[in-house]
């Protein structure tokens, strides 16, 4: 990474929860709103008194920053740029990039181009997709988050040291496909936490010396329910009583690798990124905050979901969308049929400011204090 997108990591998201108001009046040019599933003649003066915009816990994280920040350089320069994989998992934001150049492309595309430059994204990709860009003549622009090339990292070398890698997390995921390809594929993946899914259980090696490692964007209470539950299973192998698995660090790695000390039989390490984690809270603040909260996410966002979940847990009157189109006035008359004081406006790691502002903004445009009333018809 260089220095500059370094810079620019340090310098995220400084700013706490805003009150989002209008600088400028500009509601008087607004076509009269329309509220689905009233008539125009019932949309009352009862909306939203303010919107409120998550600055702290919502937005891009810096492993997506550093990689918009680099793609949005390179298109500068040269006007076009291939993505491996949609850049973010925001489509709203992947419409953007490719109005200015940028070229999506599958792998089975990206194993027939030649000779040109091609973007990683954040989510990494597995040794395969390096070693077909060395067949192919291509330039690899490497924006792997610094986060996930230190799981991957980690992942190799518990591979190499003979153990089974369990991978919490979605196998369709790219991130956890750039992991497994790490354990020459041979690593196990589980989603469910609570080994329901007995085709997941049943890749598992009982008898072998396991590590159990994450997704960075799974939750983190899933983590520790999977551990346990596995703790169980192994121990059920064996007869024993349940023994915890015990905690390693990159040293204790290094010490099995080099023959200083060996870890033990069944480890695991939280490789749960806390640019995630660490907005749960915050974020379940903000909801409990608002009368209601419309979170704005790509639909194939993992982040997304799990965050929309917390605000849902903490606010039942929580919404998704991905843009504006999708808002419902509806959603700002309470269910005793008193008008919303306050409007949350919040997102995943993978949507940008700019969209959050924007959703921000066409809720205070339309539905705000200062909106301009709809005539009798
Ligand atoms: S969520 Fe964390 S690991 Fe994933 S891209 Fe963002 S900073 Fe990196």
């Amino acid at each position: 990474m260089n220095s500059e997108i370094r810079e620019i990591f340090h310098d995220a998201d400084p700013l706490s929860i805003i009150h989002y108001p209008l600088s400028i009046n500009i509601v008087s040019f607004l076509p009269k709103p329309t509220i689905a599933g009233h008539s125009s003649r019932s949309v009352p003066r009862e909306l939203p008194v303010k919107v409120n915009l998550d600055r702290t816990s919502s937005g891009f994280c810096i492993g997506v920053q550093g990689t918009i920040h680099v793609a949005e350089q390179k298109l500068r320069e040269t006007g076009s740029l291939y993505s491996l994989g949609d850049i973010v998992h925001n489509e709203v934001e992947v419409r953007r990039l490719e109005a200015l150049g940028l070229i999506t492309i599958d792998e089975n595309t990206f194993s027939r181009i030649y000779n040109t430059s091609v973007l990683v994204r954040a989510h990494g990709e597995p040794p395969s997709t390096y070693e077909t860009a060395r067949n192919n003549n291509l330039r690899i622009t490497d924006t792997t988050c610094p986060v996930v090339s230190k799981l991957q990292r980690t992942a190799r070398l518990l591979h190499e040291l003979g153990y089974q890698v369990v991978i919490y997390g979605k196998s369709t995921h790219p991130e956890v496909i750039g992991i497994n390809g790490q354990c020459d594929n041979k690593g196990v993946i589980i989603k469910h936490a609570d080994l329901s899914d007995p085709e997941e259980t049943a890749a598992l090696a009982l008898d072998r010396k396991s590590a159990l490692i994450s997704q960075t964007t799974m939750d983190v209470p899933g983590f520790y329910e999977l551990k346990a539950n596995l703790e169980k299973l192994f121990s059920s192998h064996t007869g024993e009583e349940p023994q915890p698995w015990l905690a390693i660090r990159d040293i204790d790695i290094t010490a099995d690798m080099t023959g200083v000390r060996q870890m033990p039989q069944l480890v695991f390490k939280d490789t749960i990124c806390r640019q995630v984690s660490s907005r749960n809270s915050k974020l379940r603040d903000f909801a409990l905050s608002n009368d209601c909260i419309v979170f704005v996410a790509g639909k194939k966002s993992s982040n997304g979901q799990v965050l929309y979940l917390i605000c849902r847990e903490a606010n039942p009157n929580s919404h998704f969308i991905e843009d504006v189109e999708e808002i419902d006035a509806a959603w700002f008359t309470l269910a005793d049929g008193r008008k919303a004081d306050s409007v949350g406006v919040c997102g995943a790691t993978s949507t940008p400011m700019w969209l959050l502002e924007k959703v921000a903004r066409h809720i205070e445009e339309r539905y705000g204090n200062d909106a301009p009333a709809t005539p009798e018809a």
